[in-house]
């Protein structure tokens, strides 16, 4: 971007016939040849004898050809048998090792004839008749290789570029010498133990062959830890720029009268957690302050983090601005509007209900009481923030289970405040999500977020008894419900999860029979099913019918795995436990143990299980914390996966790993601190050489 001068122009030029496969490979410019990594490293500096190869290595071995010829059967193949150098040609003891090439050309038969001293590089494989190699490279006997004393390095390649370009190119890149610029003041690397740049480059590129191999592996080695941490450094100052550049926009700056707060506060059955008051207070002081509060409130499951919400509208609502209130499911959403409005009955708060499922007329009449002013809190899913919906004075943005949100909806979200023309203020924005992070990938993925923890649970919460049942056991299961709903329980039950969407109909197939079943099986008591093909109103009515205890057992498929709150509901089955991620799991059973009974959640399992579902019941089985399970997700899944959409937005880590590098992480934070105010530093060029789209990134 920065470093296209005339005169690097001619130095950085890649190969035309090579720049689409380059580009797939991340590489556009020979500048990234520089942080294109090698994933492992051959010893061609050695030369080994054939009695002394091992199967799975990739070995220089030299022998001499004692058989070469071309077969036709059982494919045509060249097959050269090459004996011990040295040994005796009539030993039957002789070490040998075949070669075998499918394709091949006449220097290569030409090469090896028999007689021959030939020294080729390739995998040692256990083939029929001993050791053998496929396609080994031939390379000429004698002549000391170029390279002597490296390693040579295997690139990540795609579409066929060859090893000896990516080879060719990563030396030119070493030979810029700008690039080779330590960006980082040497006392920075040193008291963190770290290489200088151009030698981390340089090692990981061309390592010596006295490198210690396990280290480069394994990425432990120095110069390994001062590339992620070059990398996680990077990925912090992007975050933190990002943040202060919402700090300069303004917002109202709120304080709270009581006069709303106060009211709810009494009528709640219940008085707050600590956790929740401290929350709260977090909350407040950030939307007392004249810039847009850029907030997550964080809690497990159940912690309590919608009444944290809903004070915290009041409060904006008390100052008389408007609240966008936002959940990701019409479910959800509908569940937050009655909550909400039970929650305010009569209290002077005027709620909205907006979702896209609404008749559009009143869809409109919903539009213009938001762009009127009229109502105070609107509630609904993503609907709330087209293009067509506008504030008057929006105050405040609550986004409920904002994982479950992508990036774009998030930009989406925050250029709300800016483009109702009139109004300069941007809103404050609430996040909550019950998906804990381990604190690691918090400081790194939420660097850009104030965060405020729930840790604590309501009072009275009995714990849930998790229990893994084989799914033949299922009539057993429904006895057991059948009783408990007799006494005064009510039960979920959930369906197996289908991904693919074509497959919705079978999903749909799978709860109504169950729902059958279970009807037959369990007389005098209601059973109703919800899935998500069902119209909104009669989603909605289905699940009034069973908040209101109508209904007792209600089969659903994981339209309910978020949010859903039914304090009576005891009872949790959920069916082909093995199909659920960890975090839906934990989700799901989450809908349970919210009230004063003590509840179970039963996990039904089909025959054969793959490792990874056997360690995810496990880890369900054997964990009720949240930030526990988080964290062997973590190590079961990789942060991708885990974070999801969240992920696309941020320059993702090449490298570093956030689980394993945590100590990088840390120290990568301490050092955005302190370089943020050292006017020697380069912070241009460092982003630059890491983070591509460095624009693009900003908006984020
Ligand atoms: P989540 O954090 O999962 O969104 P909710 O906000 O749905 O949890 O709260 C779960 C349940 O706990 C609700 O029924 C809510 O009314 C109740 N609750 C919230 N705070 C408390 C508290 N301090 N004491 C008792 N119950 C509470
Ligand atoms: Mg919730």
């Amino acid at each position: 971007m920065t470093i296209d001068t005339a005169n690097t122009e001619q130095q950085t030029y890649l190969p035309p016939a090579l720049r689409p496969k380059l580009a797939k490979l991340g590489v556009q410019h020979l500048r990234d040849m520089l942080l294109h990594f090698p994933m492992r490293y051959e010893d061609q500096t050695q030369v080994r004898p054939i009695s002394a190869l091992i199967e799975g290595e990739s070995v220089v071995v030299e022998g001499v050809v004692e058989l070469a010829e071309t077969k036709l059967k059982p494919r045509r193949q060249f097959v050269v048998l090459l004996r011990e150098a040295g040994a005796d040609g009539i030993s039957n003891f002789a070490p040998r090792l075949t070669l075998r090439y499918f394709n091949f050309y006449p220097n290569i038969v030409q090469a090896l004839k028999v007689g021959a001293t030939a020294r080729v590089f390739g995998e040692v494989r256990a083939g029929r008749y001993g050791l053998e190699m496929v396609h080994p490279v031939f390379k000429k006997a004698v002549t000391a290789s170029s390279a002597s004393g490296t390693l040579t390095p295997v690139y990540p390649s795609a579409g066929g570029v060859p090893q000896t370009a990516l080879r060719t190119l990563a030396t030119k890149a070493r030979k810029v010498a700008e690039w080779q610029t330590d960006l980082l003041p040497r006392a920075i690397t040193e008291a963190l133990h770290l290489p200088v740049w151009r030698d981390a480059v340089q090692v990981l590129h061309q390592p010596a062959q006295s490198e210690p191999p396990l280290a480069l592996e394994t990425r432990t080695h120095p110069a390994w830890q001062r590339i992620k941490f070059d990398e996680l450094l990077a990925q912090q100052m992007a975050l933190r720029d990002a943040k202060t550049l919402r700090a300069g926009e303004s917002a109202p700056a709120i304080s709270p009268t009581g006069l709303l707060g106060e009211p709810l506060r009494q009528r709640l059955p219940f008085s707050l957690t600590a956790s929740q008051e401290r929350s709260l207070t977090e909350v407040l002081a950030d939307m007392a302050r004249a810039t847009p509060m850029t907030r997550l409130l964080q809690g497990d499951v159940g912690s309590g983090k919608t009444v944290v919400a809903a004070l915290a509208a009041l409060i904006a609502i008390e100052a008389g601005y408007q609240v966008a209130f936002m959940a990701p499911t019409e479910l959800l959403a509908e569940q937050h509007f009655n909550k909400l409005r039970h929650w305010l009955s009569d209290l002077p708060v005027t709620l909205t209900w907006l979702t896209g499922s609404l008749p559009a007329a009143e869809q409109k009449a919903a539009q213009a009481a938001c762009k009127r002013g009229e109502t105070q809190i609107a509630i609904g899913t993503h609907a709330l923030f087209q293009k067509k919906v506008s504030f008057a004075r929006l105050g405040l943005i609550v986004v409920d289970e904002q994982h479950r949100f992508g990036v774009e909806q998030r930009l989406q979200l925050r250029q709300r405040g800016q483009q109702d023309s009139e109004r300069v203020l941007a809103p404050h924005t609430l996040m909550m999500s019950a998906t804990p992070i381990p604190r690691s990938l918090a400081m790194s993925y939420y660097a850009d977020l104030d965060v405020s923890v729930i840790d604590e649970l309501p009072q009275g919460r009995q714990p849930i008894t998790t229990k893994l049942v084989s799914e033949a056991r299922r009539g057993e299961i429904a006895s057991r419900i059948y009783a408990a709903v007799q006494q005064g329980a009510q039960a979920y039950w959930v369906c197996p999860l289908i991904d693919e969407s074509e497959l919705m109909e079978v999903e749909l197939q799978n709860a109504t029979a169950l729902y059958a079943d279970l009807v037959l099986l369990m007389p005098n008591v209601k059973v109703a099913l919800l899935h998500g093909r069902m119209k909104t109103e009669e989603k909605a009515a289905t699940m009034a019918d069973f908040a209101a205890n109508r209904v007792q057992v209600l089969v659903a498929t994981t339209v309910i795995e978020v949010g859903v709150d039914v304090p009576n509901a005891s009872w949790m089955v959920i069916e082909h436990a093995e199909r659920f991620g960890l975090a839906q799991l934990h989700q799901l059973r989450g809908r349970v143990g919210r009230g004063a009974a003590a509840s179970t959640c039963i996990l039904l399992f089909a025959d054969k299980l793959s490792d990874t579902a056997k360690l995810r019941l496990k880890v369900i089985y054997e964990n009720t914390d949240g930030f526990v399970i988080a964290r062997e997700d973590l190590r079961i899944r990789g942060p991708g996966e885990l974070l999801g959409p969240r992920q696309s937005g941020l320059p993702s880590l090449r490298y570093a790993n956030i689980e394993e590098d945590v100590e990088l992480v840390e120290a990568a934070r301490d050092v955005a601190t302190k370089l943020e105010h050292d006017g020697t530093f380069n912070k241009t060029a460092f982003l630059d050489r890491w983070i591509k789209n460095r624009a693009e990134f900003a908006k984020a």
